[in-house]
């Protein structure tokens, strides 16, 4: 989920890094599944979290689809996977919530026993929470870690974040973070730049439009930005080869860099 506006809304405010200790481990989240039956289609999937699951369920990113466990959403301009949440009503069709009066439509992974069906190969985010990562706006800087406090009422105990996230706090994760993260900012704002140049306000100087030519120009730049979220999510959600997911991930990333 991307966040964008005050760190301090979310979170105690502070930055970290992975050797330090947070309040962040949920001892198992007993009891609670809150995040899992609530948020589950905020989850956005990179590259890596989809190659993870298909592997672990021998299932292609297609079939996962068609059997309604994920979704592809325009968000921010890009093409990008989520988590589907299943919707639960009563007999009458009113959504069913839980005790904080969210809607309750929980993960297709969650079981019946409210269990993760596929920890070991669970999105990044979900491995992540309560924590979030920082991406700093310039690029060669190390992106850091927030506790986001407010999310998570549940008895928490202080950890490292090394420990907390796994694989996720050691190169080559990090690497492939950091580069997944300009690759999507990039591709944002080339999206958001194409639907600007369309809009009304941006005719060339000097030029009247009639209602058709607006209506044609701002078709055009809606056309060119679903161009571009196209084909980034063909070049990396494509399927990748088990235990070469880096490798081939590094060959897409210079396959785009020699075409900007
Ligand atoms: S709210 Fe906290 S304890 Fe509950 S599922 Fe989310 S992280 Fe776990
Ligand atoms: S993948 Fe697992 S941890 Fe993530 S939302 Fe689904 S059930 Fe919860």
């Amino acid at each position: 989920m991307l966040r964008e506006g005050s760190l301090e809304d979310i979170s105690d405010g502070k930055l970290y890094g992975p050797t330090d200790m947070v309040r962040a481990d949920t001892c198992g989240c007993k009891g609670c599944a809150r995040c899992c039956e609530v948020m589950v289609d905020t989850i956005l999937l990179s590259p890596l979290d989809v190659a993870n699951l298909c592997e672990a369920l021998g299932k292609s990113f297609p079939e996962l689809v068609e059997e309604g466990a994920l979704e592809v959403r325009i968000i921010d301009g890009l093409m990008l996977p989520v988590l589907k949440g299943q919707p639960q009503t009563d007999e009458a069709g009113h959504p069913l919530r839980n005790a904080y009066g969210e809607e309750l439509a929980p993960c297709p992974f969650l079981s019946e026993e409210k269990r993760c069906s596929v920890h070991a190969s669970r999105p990044d985010l979900c491995r992540l929470f309560p924590l979030g990562r920082f991406y700093p706006e310039d690029p060669g800087e190390a992106f850091s870690y927030f506790l986001q406090d407010q999310q998570c009422d549940h008895p928490r105990v202080k950890t490292k974040i090394r420990k907390w996230i796994g694989p996720a706090a050691e190169e080559p994760y990090r690497k492939f973070l950091t580069d997944w993260h300009e690759i999507a900012a990039g591709m944002r704002r080339l999206s958001q730049e194409y639907l600007q140049s369309s809009a009304p306000e941006n005719a060339s100087e000097g030029v009247t439009e009639t209602p058709e030519t607006l209506e044609a120009r701002m078709r055009e730049g809606m056309e060119r930005s679903l161009s571009v979220a196209q084909r980034i999510f063909t070049l990396f959600y494509a399927p990748y080869t088990p235990g070469r997911f880096y490798e081939e991930f590094e060959q897409r990333r210079q396959s785009l860099l020699d075409l900007v």
